[in-house]
């Protein structure tokens, strides 16, 4: 492999059911930085059935190319079929950079990629840049069971590979006046590209926001102390019109279910109020939590880590301060 070969930042823009992510669209924002520090072009590559009207809008999103491969078997994501036709535009087209959300597609597919490509990935990054001096990718991201971040570099294959969580990275602006090229990939799939088929799709049925995109966030952990005791988290939640989020110890224990974890491993958020109820501050948990606008801890600890990140600290504990609380907010509402 030739690295000097390879120009050029690939997002993979990612759809479901007609629908562009978000990240697709965050990582276009990035991924226009880092076209910009390398002097090169911000491309996407984009995978569906009937998706052309969606792939001009990557183009109002800052992608100077959009390379399209539209096709009945693409219309659902199969692991195999994107695999390969990824790895096969990537082997003509050479790009140096390619990235992906850290969504549930992109974390599964962003491994076959590499693998297929015999290039490295940085999984779940949280920061992107440009090393001045080689030109390399910087990937950071959260170091598992520690507090440390790590940054990593790709120095010698191409592309070099990354997944970034959902919510870090800013969009640009929409602009429909941005011009760009569509380029249509011809689509040849095997058999063997196709060893899975989606036999039925059922949509998970979800009431309220979801927590990365909920106003209000009512976080807890282990300082509730039982799944009995949640009552009083959903209590808040109900009281303010939040989404509640969790760390992944009650999740653990078997507390509280779903798709509710905040963290490394977990959701990334930014809602404009993140109330933490019994959460110790570890990094695993913090680095989904950065962006909040205002962070109110309610802790019995009062050297707790998480009342380093907070805004508003409540030494206490949660089922006192709560009660108190759900009945200020309801007396207030009923004025
Ligand atoms: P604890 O650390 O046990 O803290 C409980 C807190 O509650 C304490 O500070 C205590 O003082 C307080 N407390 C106790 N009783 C009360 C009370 N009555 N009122 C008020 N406060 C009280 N964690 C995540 O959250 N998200 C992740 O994505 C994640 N990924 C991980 C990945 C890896 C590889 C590993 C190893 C760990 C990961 N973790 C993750 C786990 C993480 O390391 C911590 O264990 C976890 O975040 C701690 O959860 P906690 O704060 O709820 O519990």
């Amino acid at each position: 492999m030739i690295c000097s070969e390879y120009h050029g930042v690939w997002v993979f823009a990612e759809q479901t059911d007609g629908r562009l992510s978000t990240v697709s669209l965050e990582l276009l924002g990035k991924g226009r930085d880092l076209a910009n520090s390398l002097n090169t072009q911000l491309s996407a590559i984009f995978l569906g059935s009937r998706i052309e009207t969606m792939a001009h809008e990557l183009i109002h999103y800052g992608a100077e190319k959009v390379y399209v491969a539209d096709e009945p078997n693409l219309g659902s994501y199969t692991t195999g079929a994107y695999t390969s036709v990824i790895a096969k535009q990537v082997l003509e087209s050479k790009p140096e950079i390619m990235l992906f959300g850290a969504s549930d597609i992109g974390r599964d597919l962003a491994p076959r990629v590499a693998k297929r490509l015999g290039t490295g990935l940085t999984a779940d990054c949280t920061e992107l840049a440009i090393e001045k001096e080689s030109g390399l990718l910087l990937s950071t991201k959260p170091g598992y069971g520690s507090s440390m971040m790590y940054t990593f570099v790709c120095a010698q294959s191409r592309p070099q590979m990354a997944t970034v969580r959902p919510s870090v990275m800013q969009a640009l602006e929409k602009d429909t006046k941005r011009k760009g090229q569509i380029i249509h990939i011809p689509v040849r799939l095997e058999a063997t590209d196709m060893p899975v088929k989606i036999v039925n799709r059922v949509k998970q049925a979800r009431k309220g926001a979801k927590l990365e995109e909920a106003r209000i966030i009512v976080g807890a952990g282990m300082g509730v102390g039982s799944a009995e005791k949640f009552a009083v988290i959903h209590q808040l939640a109900e009281a303010l019109g939040a989404e509640v989020g969790v760390t992944k110890d009650p999740l653990d224990e078997g507390w509280i279910t779903g798709d509710c974890m905040i963290g490394q491993t977990g959701k990334t958020v930014k809602p404009e109020l993140y109330i933490a109820c019994g959460i110790s501050g570890a990094i695993q948990h913090i680095s989904g939590i950065w962006d909040s606008d205002t962070i109110v801890a309610i802790n019995t600890d009062p050297r707790a880590d998480i009342f380093g990140i907070a805004d508003y600290g409540i030494v206490g504990d949660l089922h006192e301060v709560l009660p108190m609380l759900i009945e200020e907010i309801n007396k207030r509402r009923r004025v």
